[in-house]
């Protein structure tokens, strides 16, 4: 019934994921009208292994009320969070949707009092399990 819609929000998704596989890449998974949609975002590290959201890019899709997630790929590990993902996500109460290039493989990192939609939590979960 999704088929649609899930195949076009994971190839968004992994599209973006290899636009740079040297460094990792990052952005938004979003939710709206019952729609999950993915938008990119700068990646302002200077290491290839790591992350950096400017504060204002996150900030402004918080307000939005859209942001479900934030994305982000490992270009040379599996997708298993690290402590500093772990930490990250709980800092900022977003689950962590990693993509690994190496295995090309999902995995979302998620607790319960994380301020985001349960109803696109749980369509994200199906969206990834399929
Ligand atoms: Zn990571």
């Amino acid at each position: 019934m999704h088929t649609h819609q899930k195949d076009k929000f994971l190839n968004d998704l992994i599209e973006y994921a290899n636009t740079d596989t040297t460094k990792e890449v990052c952005g938004f998974v979003c939710y709206k009208d019952e729609k999950l949609f993915f938008k990119p975002a700068k990646n302002r590290s200077k290491d290839n292994d790591i992350f950096i959201i400017n504060p204002a890019d996150f900030l402004e899709r918080k307000l939005s009320g859209e942001l479900l997630a934030i994305f982000h790929t490992h270009v040379n590990a599996k997708e298993n969070p690290s402590e500093y993902d772990i930490e990250n996500s709980k800092n900022c109460l977003y689950p962590f949707l990693i993509y690994s290039l190496t295995t090309k493989g999902f995995h979302l990192f998620d607790m319960p009092h994380f301020e985001r939609s349960e109803k696109g939590v749980i369509k994200l979960k199906e969206f990834l399990d399929d």
